[in-house]
């Protein structure tokens, strides 16, 4: 018997971690945990699917009856992932994929300290800022903001366990599928007893 793993995914908005989560899920069979937050949804998004889209009056009466593993501000909205998804996937022992920013990153390492932690990184600020403005899903308002904060969450980098630049995607997902692998090997995911 083996204990599944908490994936934390991070890494600034449009540097790949949505691109990258979705090979774990379709080709490494990780479940994804679908977040709570207050921005409205884009174009082709949808309510239960990429997240769960829900007021600021909901999101703070979800916060306060202790309904969310992490919570955090990002972009000025609210994100958090909700807990009782991703505590029955590990107790079912499903993988299972948080892509959620560092603030909420880190309060998952505290509170899972066996999660394993991967921060994305883009080759460039510029091939940031190109991704963000070919992806086409944000105003320049929203563009801006991301590149700003971009700058203060890869302060964050050395909390992590891994990283990953994303410069060649497949080569990118040839690492990651890498680190995946071993740590589904790793010692600390065996539990002790033995048929
Ligand atoms: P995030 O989920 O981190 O915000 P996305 O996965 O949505 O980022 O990726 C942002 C954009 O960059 C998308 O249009 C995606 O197709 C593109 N992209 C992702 N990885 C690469 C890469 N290695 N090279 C070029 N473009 C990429
Ligand atoms: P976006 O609005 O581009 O989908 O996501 C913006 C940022 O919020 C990304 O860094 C994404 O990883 C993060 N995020 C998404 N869901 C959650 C969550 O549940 N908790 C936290 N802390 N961050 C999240």
């Amino acid at each position: 018997m083996k204990k599944p793993m908490m994936l934390v995914l991070s890494g600034p908005s449009g540097v790949g971690k949505g691109t990258l989560g979705k090979r774990l899920i379709e080709e490494e069979g990780f479940g994804f945990s679908v977040s709570c937050t207050t921005r409205g949804p884009r174009p082709g998004e949808k309510h239960g699917v990429d997240y769960l889209f829900i007021t600021r009056e909901e999101f703070l009466s979800r916060r306060a009856a202790n309904g969310f593993l992490e919570t955090a501000t990002v972009h000025d909205e609210f994100y958090g992932t909700p807990r009782e998804p991703a505590e029955r996937a590990m107790a079912e022992g499903r993988d299972f994929l948080l892509d959620i920013d560092p603030q909420g990153g880190v309060q998952v390492m505290e509170s899972v300290p066996e999660a394993v932690s991967v921060f994305l990184l883009p080759p460039s600020w510029a091939a940031l800022e190109a991704r963000l403005r070919g992806r086409g899903t944000e105003t320049e308002e929203k563009i801006q903001k991301r590149l700003h904060n971009a700058r203060q969450e890869v302060k964050y980098l050395p909390r992590y366990d891994y990283c990953i630049v994303n410069d060649d995607l497949d080569e990118a997902w040839r690492e990651l599928r890498g680190i995946v692998r071993a740590e589904r090997l790793s010692t600390k995911r065996f539990l002790p007893e033995l048929d």
